[in-house]
């Protein structure tokens, strides 16, 4: 329950309009959120491993029982296209449906020492987590982030961002419904600066998970490590596909298309960059064009194949890029925001392609995060490598080729934390381990090892003879 008096308004990116005003979480409401979890911990980490999968299990029933009206309220507070809305509820269902079968593996160890000792270990959770994530998936990054944790036992504190809080508060309700103890999960909708912060230096958050940018990344776990809290940092990426010349050009092209396109670029794995060998350079850029020439662009609940950009600060930060880039590169297709009657109330952008991008030219560094391709042509395998590492980031990749060992070579050789062959993101598994390296963060979502990361070992040795 909020004490606050203060609001906050969340706009619709597709019409500018306001879509919801909600009490603005702050440091009162942090701090209350955090004694609320601290008091539910101490019963909710010893319900038994079965019972707990149980709940986590039903919630995502609940969740798949609201499916549509989870993939609505994204849409309209996001932007994105609906079919892409309905399959990111799809993943939340399976994140849960994952985690829930976690509780009854999380083993200890026995480990041998000397006949007269029984040693073994013990995961245990931290206490209070936790989470502040993003506008770009809210529901799914959100999902994510408090599976392992509350599977591992913890009690989480989620802070969504400001622009896109609607999904998360409604899980909110939803794991409540389910039949979760209060204060296992709680939902602090309000600012970065207020309630993120608050949450960030807080003495009673026992380990804390951020999803965003680089920048505010480090402002929190520098405010955590005051307090010895451990961190996951998952950043932001300038992914590249690198595409070889014996590679599948027609599978490659749509592929990279929708790895750009999809949440109108507004994706940390987007693959921002395309990186292709100079014989086949043309036929590949050529492809790509026309693609982005057929991109049909639209609000999300009508499911075209670009929706909007979040806010129009995000439009203008884009646009700023692009205007640059203009002087960096040669520009193939877009290049402005999206005109025309039913895109004049947005915030939408044309799907824009640069060409002959130099490596250092800023559009091939910086995360635009909008629907943005900046194209790189290489002459040889080391050259790609060195063009694939050469930003601050590393947070995927994908290479095609048909040549399996030069796929495993450059697996190898790129830097970041997930490589992907001839496919781009496999679907966004929950299975698959997530996580960046360089400046594009540390720790891992998803996979056993999120959950592993939601605990620590407590190593028990007993005295079992001659005492
Ligand atoms: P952001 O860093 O501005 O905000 C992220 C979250 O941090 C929001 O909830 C925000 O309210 C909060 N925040 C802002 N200032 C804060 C502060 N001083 N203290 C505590 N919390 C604060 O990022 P954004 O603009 O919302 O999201 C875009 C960025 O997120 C991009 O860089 C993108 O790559 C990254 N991202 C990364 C992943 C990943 O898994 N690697 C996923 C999605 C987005």
């Amino acid at each position: 329950m909020s004490v606050t008096t203060e609001t906050m308004e969340v706009l619709e990116p597709a019409t500018e309009q306001v879509l919801a005003e909600l009490p603005r979480a702050g440091v009162e409401e942090a701090d209350a959120a955090i004694t609320r979890a601290k008091e539910a911990f101490p019963a909710w980490k010893t319900v038994a491993p079965a019972d707990r999968a149980k709940l986590l299990r039903r919630l995502a029933s609940a969740i798949e029982e609201s499916a549509e009206e989870l993939a609505r309220l994204e849409t309209r507070n996001v932007g994105k296209p609906i079919g892409d809305a309905r399959g990111e509820v799809g993943m939340v269902v399976d994140v849960f449906n994952y985690y829930a079968g976690a509780p009854e593996r999380l083993l200890g160890d026995t480990i041998p020492v000397a006949d007269d000792l029984l040693v073994y270990t013990l995961r245990e959770p931290y206490g209070v987590t936790g989470h502040i994530v993003p506008w770009n998936y809210p529901l799914q990054i959100g999902a994510r982030t408090v599976a392992p944790a509350l599977a591992a036992g913890n009690c989480c504190v989620l802070k969504p961002a400001e622009e896109a809080p609607l999904t998360t508060l409604r899980l909110g309700e939803l794991v409540l419904e389910a039949g979760f103890p209060a204060g296992a999960l709680n939902v602090v909708p309000g600012y970065g600066e207020e309630a993120g912060a608050a949450l960030a230096g807080h003495p009673g958050i026992d380990h804390l998970a951020f999803t965003g940018s680089v920048e505010v990344g480090r402002s929190v776990a520098k405010a955590a490590g005051e307090n010895t809290v451990p961190v996951t940092l998952e950043l932001g990426g300038k992914s590249p596909n690198v595409v070889l010349a014996d590679a599948d050009l027609d599978a490659a092209a749509p592929t990279i298309v929708n790895s750009i396109i999809q949440n109108a670029g507004q994706t940390c794995s987007a693959g921002s960059r395309l990186l292709v060998e100079a014989s086949v350079h043309d036929a590949l850029v050529e492809g790509v064009a026309d693609r982005f020439r057929a991109i049909k662009i639209g609000p999300g609940p009508e499911d075209p194949d670009l929706g909007p950009l979040i806010s129009a600060q995000q439009r203008d930060g884009v646009q700023l890029h692009v205007e640059q880039g203009k002087s960096e590169a040669r520009l193939v297709v877009g290049g402005d925001v999206a005109r025309g009657d039913h895109l004049d109330g947005g915030f939408f952008y044309l799907p824009t392609l640069f060409d002959e991008v130099p490596r250092d030219a800023k559009i091939a560094q910086d995360e635009i995060f909008g629907p943005v391709l900046a194209v790189t042509p290489f002459r040889d395998l080391e050259h790609a490598v060195e063009l694939a590492n050469a930003t601050r980031y590393g947070l995927i990749a994908a290479v095609w080729t048909s040549d399996l060992r030069t796929a495993h070579h450059l697996a190898r050789e790129i830097r970041a934390g997930q490589v992907y062959i001839n496919t781009y993101g496999a679907g966004g598994g929950v299975e698959l381990p997530f996580g960046g390296v360089k400046h594009s963060g540390y720790g891992r979502e998803k996979g056993f090892e999120a959950l592993i990361a939601y605990t620590r070992t407590k190593t028990v040795a007993v005295k079992v003879a001659g005492a």
